[in-house]
């Protein structure tokens, strides 16, 4: 079975983001990215299910400006076999790349899609279900757990209540939550191997899809600074506090 990976180029996720100064987004100049941690994870798992004999080839995928392909390269280094950067300066939006990501199904024919449940910037949590939808598969959302059997697929996913046990068809879209395993470390051997792994370079053009926005970012604002806590000096002050000032019991 061959699986596609959506690997996303996001600010690495121990940077402290800053708004920009006209409000029209977040500052990316000079600061360091890296893959968005859900998709390290599902690159994981993708090598994980190689390593176990699932799956026969690993496609990374990611759609942006030309850096991606150092995030490309990480997703080669982690263990997947060829990557695809579909090159756009343009912001792209999770229907872009989910209308993306179905043109390059359409054409490589996966078994299965592995996505992040979200990407860390964004925070959409939008992209696997509406490429779910577009290609009508069914969709595993906040897998923490799966096992592909031939057609069918045994899933664990985690929802607010606890954890909902699902069997589903394949060809499946996932997106993976955090505790579907930890993501390994790229070894140096492993980079370098990684240099010499096919990575494709294409146009959304040439899979015939427009990714202009259809959404318009109004503003973006850093959230208001936290005032300083007091301290209250019995349990009854407390409980005073939490009934009339905070007004949560
Ligand atoms: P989102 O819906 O934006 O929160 O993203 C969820 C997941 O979709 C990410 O973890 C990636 O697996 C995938 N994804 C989103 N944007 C991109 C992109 N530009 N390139 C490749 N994969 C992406």
């Amino acid at each position: 079975m061959k699986v596609l990976v959506g690997v996303k180029r996001v600010v690495d996720a121990n940077i402290k983001v800053r708004v920009k100064s006209d409000g029209s987004g977040v500052d990316t100049a000079n600061v360091k990215m890296a893959m968005n941690p859900f998709c390290e994870i599902a690159v994981e798992q993708a090598v994980r299910m190689k390593e176990a004999g699932t799956v026969t080839e690993i496609v990374a995928v990611s759609v942006g400006a030309a850096q991606c392909q150092e995030t490309l390269r990480t997703a080669l280094a982690m263990g997947a076999d060829r990557a695809i950067l579909v090159e756009t300066d343009q912001e792209v939006q999770p229907l872009a790349v989910a209308k993306v990501i179905k043109a390059l199904c359409d054409k490589e024919k996966p078994g299965l899609v592995i996505m992040g449940k979200q990407a860390i910037d964004d925070d959409c949590n939008q992209t696997g279900q509406m490429l779910a939808a577009l290609l009508g598969w069914p969709q595993a959302c906040f897998v923490s757990k799966i096992e592909v059997n031939g057609d069918t697929a045994q899933i664990t996913r985690e929802i607010d209540g606890g954890l909902e046990k699902l069997s589903s068809k394949m060809p499946l879209v996932m997106t993976t939550d955090l505790r579907l395993n930890e993501p390994r470390y790229v070894t140096l051997p492993n980079i370098m191997k990684a240099k010499k792994k096919p990575l494709e370079n294409v146009k959304p053009a040439d899979l015939g899809v427009d990714v202009a926005p259809r959404l318009a970012t109004l503003k973006v604002a850093e959230p208001p600074q936290r005032t300083a806590g007091v301290k209250v000096d019995d349990v009854a002050a407390l409980v005073n506090k939490l009934k009339n000032e905070a007004r949560v019991i």
